[in-house]
């Protein structure tokens, strides 16, 4: 029976994401695999963990396809004895090519921020900063305003249910239009974001003293925030390389179209739970900040 090789799945993956719009520290494409081997089950996720690798290797995946790197930083040992090597050399064990687009992913178009972006309700989107000559984050207006706790509410019915749920800086009342929207860490782009009038910016990472910052020279104003987890906000993005990846397989013929594609169901968002947590519907008057 004929099968696709991974060269030809690679082929596909760099012409999404060209290994060359990766952020210069980043390290992307493959980390294990021989471009010669048949490929007949990918399976997505946002980070190669562990966990996530034994699930692929049940699933019978001959490919992993996440966003997340394994190996971002020099390693001297795969030995089991460490977490990445045992990692890598689960992939190894069990033949399992695992390929990363990261940054190449945040960046392409449509890439990990449209999927955000989309989640939020925006349909047009242009691009936020430009970050090594690569458009990073997207921008763009609803049809209308809704309120920020509507905004709130809705990501959380779209994004994947996490222990830490949704932080919003902002009356739950205020109306809100103009998005800002980068998937993963995004307290680097608070300039960005106000130089392009957003309303609100959708992001996650917010650390401490950036975002308070960022509110105190708001003045109370927009832009508010909206801190949707790093994981949650990429999950998004993994039905959207299988749909594109499935469809330009189908292009190779019967072997193409024989390809399973599984999403990991795996959170692997680190947190595990909270405790007392401010709600939205606890707040009695919805025009305060929270
Ligand atoms: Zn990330």
């Amino acid at each position: 029976m004929q099968t696709v090789t991974l060269r030809q799945v690679l082929e596909v993956l760099e012409g999404f994401y060209p290994h060359d719009s990766a952020q210069s520290w980043d390290r992307v494409g493959l980390t294990t695999g021989d471009p010669e081997q048949p490929v007949r089950r990918v399976h997505y996720a946002v980070d190669p963990t562990l966990a996530v690798v034994e699930e692929a290797r049940d699933a019978g995946a001959d490919l992993l396809v996440t966003h997340h790197p394994l190996l971002l930083r020099g390693v001297h040992s795969v030995a089991t004895t460490t977490a990445k090597g045992a990692t890598v050399t689960a992939l190894v064990v069990a033949d399992i090519a695992l390929f990363t687009a990261h940054t190449n992913a945040d960046v392409a178009w449509p890439g990990v921020c449209d999927a955000l972006g989309a989640a939020c309700g925006l349909d047009e989107l242009e691009t936020l900063t430009v970050s090594e000559g690569a458009d990073l984050g997207r921008v763009g207006n609803l049809p209308e305003a809704i309120s920020l706790g509507d905004l709130a509410r809705r990501l959380v019915s779209r994004l994947p249910a996490t222990a830490g749920g949704i932080r919003v800086s902002g009356p739950p009342a205020a109306p809100v239009r103009r998005i800002a929207v980068l998937g993963g860490a995004g307290d680097s782009l608070f300039d960005a974001v106000r130089a392009c009038d957003a309303d609100v910016y959708v992001t996650s990472d917010l650390r401490h003293h950036p975002a308070l910052e960022a509110r105190e020279e708001a003045r109370g104003r927009t832009p508010y925030l909206v801190d949707a987890g790093h994981y949650a906000t990429e999950y998004l993005w993994l039905a959207d390389v299988r749909d594109r990846l499935a469809t330009a397989l189908a292009d190779l013929g019967p072997a193409g179209t024989d390809v399973e594609h599984h999403i990991s169901e795996l959170v692997t968002d680190p947190w595990t739970f909270t405790v007392g947590a401010v709600d939205l519907d606890d707040l009695d008057d919805l025009d305060s900040p929270t």
